[in-house]
């Protein structure tokens, strides 16, 4: 592949797995990220909560692997943990509390919890480490002219002037907008390409808390430390809404509840009601956190919408493309974002580096074809694949909802478990 100027926007984790790839093939990469270095403590988190821990699944991790970065792999599997099943929480008629565990895989394979602020810092040394990246935190991009492959960059206080906004040019060969579900790539990229748009509000939010480790916990190693089983995704189902556990390294669970907005608006309220709430609906969650602490944490914890969004195509000509949730935004409840996110990322480079040994057709003389037009080709070639598979994610991210609020509960999901085990 010949070596070309690569802009990356966008340093979450899609965005860093794509400036690692373009990376590994030689190219320059400039990386501009609207916040600033998620490794320096001062940085405003994500969705400002202070981490959400995602569920990992082959597809993640296969583009991973394709990474070619054993440091990548090596460090993510050095701190996930496996979760084999779901386990299902509930309160018997007799108002005693059970737990049911629902395994994913007869064959004992499974999901993993993983950090993902842990998974971006560590891209982000990675790519730190490679002499042709480089990297422009607090930029955020405000235009794009992708016939003249330019793009513009607003920055506070990189120089004399502190706080003052300025803005910058930047040229670029190829860019990759990986900047979210918020997209500014694909909002400019729109005015270049009819490109067919949905998006859509689900009637729930969502607010994040957590599960303390067992006070007493012996060492970091044992099981101990844990409050519930490490091993499983937790949900307590309550049909119109649920509430969900998903373990972390240090022994805490990390916990959203996914709730209509007119119950968010009445407990926002009436937040005193909020213990009683748990206790109807979700059995068993007040002793793992106290009722005070659900009050405080649903307080200090914003509680934020969620997005599904649709497009096609999602490149332009041979000048850029967008990925992840700034292509194909999700619901969170199939535990596929940010693993489709990835999974762009290895089906893209795929495709460009099978055609970036195109030859022209003139069977006297074949000669390379010139990179701009390889990736014109690549690119109708990834948009017209990719989005048959981002939109069936999307569609089955929004079906699995009604799976994990009540479908784990009904007497058909258990006899058709109980038939699939016979
Ligand atoms: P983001 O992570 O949104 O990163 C985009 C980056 O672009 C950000 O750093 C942002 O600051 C930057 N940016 C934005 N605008 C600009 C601009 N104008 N200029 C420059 N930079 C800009 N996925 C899973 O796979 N498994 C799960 O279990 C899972 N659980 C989830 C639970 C919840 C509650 C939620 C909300 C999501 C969950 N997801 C899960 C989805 C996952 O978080 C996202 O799919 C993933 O973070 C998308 O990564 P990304 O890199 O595409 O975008």
């Amino acid at each position: 592949m010949a070596k070309e100027k690569f802009v990356v926007v966008g340093a979450g984790p899609v965005g860093s797995l794509a400036a690692l790839y373009a990376a590994q093939r030689g190219h320059d990469v400039e990386i501009y990220e609207l916040r600033g270095d998620l490794r320096d403590p001062s940085t405003t988190p994500l969705n400002f909560t202070k981490s959400i821990n995602l569920a990992l699944s082959e597809r993640g991790i296969n583009a991973m692997r394709h990474s070619d970065s054993d440091k990548l792999i090596d460090h993510v599997f050095a701190s996930v943990i496996p979760m084999r099943g779901r386990m299902i929480h509930g309160r018997k008629p007799s108002g005693e509390t059970y737990e049911e565990s629902q395994d994913y895989d007869i064959h004992g394979r499974t999901i993993f919890a993983v950090d993902r602020a842990d998974l971006n810092k560590r891209l982000l040394d990675i790519l730190e480490a490679m002499p042709n990246v480089r990297f422009f935190f607090n930029h955020k991009l405000t235009g794009a002219n992708f016939k003249q492959h330019k793009a513009w960059f607003e920055t506070h206080g990189q120089t004399d002037h502190p706080g003052r906004a300025e803005e910058i040019e930047v040229d670029f060969n190829f860019l990759i907008g990986a900047d979210g579900a918020h997209s500014a790539v694909r909002y400019h990229l729109m005015k270049y390409v009819r490109m067919d748009y949905e998006q859509k509000y689900i009637d729930t939010l969502w607010c994040e808390f957590t599960i303390n480790p067992k006070i007493g916990a012996v060492s970091r190693d044992t099981k101990s430390k844990f409050a519930i089983s490490p091993n499983h995704l937790h949900i307590w189902p309550g049909k119109k809404f649920m509430f969900i556990a998903i373990p972390s390294e240090d022994g805490s669970f990390t916990c959203t509840l996914f709730l209509p907005n007119a119950y968010f608006a009445e407990l926002e309220t009436e937040s005193s009601k909020l213990p009683a709430f748990f206790d109807h609906h979700f059995a068993g969650v007040t002793s793992l956190i106290s009722p005070t602490d659900l009050i405080s944490q649903f307080k200090a914890n914003p509680h934020l919408p969620l997005i599904s969004i649709k497009c096609k195509p999602y490149h332009f000509s041979s000048s850029a493309v967008i990925l992840g949730d700034a292509a194909h935004a999700m619901v969170p409840f199939y535990g596929q974002g940010m693993n489709a996110g990835l999974e762009d990322v290895r089906v893209l480079f795929s495709i460009l580096d099978k055609y970036s040994t195109l030859e022209s057709n003139n069977p006297i003389d074949p000669e390379p074809l010139d990179a701009a037009y390889q990736r014109t080709l690549a690119l109708a070639e990834y948009s017209t694949l990719r989005t048959l598979d981002a939109h069936a994610i999307n569609d089955l991210a929004l079906q699995n909802y009604v799976e994990m609020r009540a479908s784990v509960l009904s007497p058909t999901y258990r006899l058709r478990k109980y038939m699939e085990e016979l």
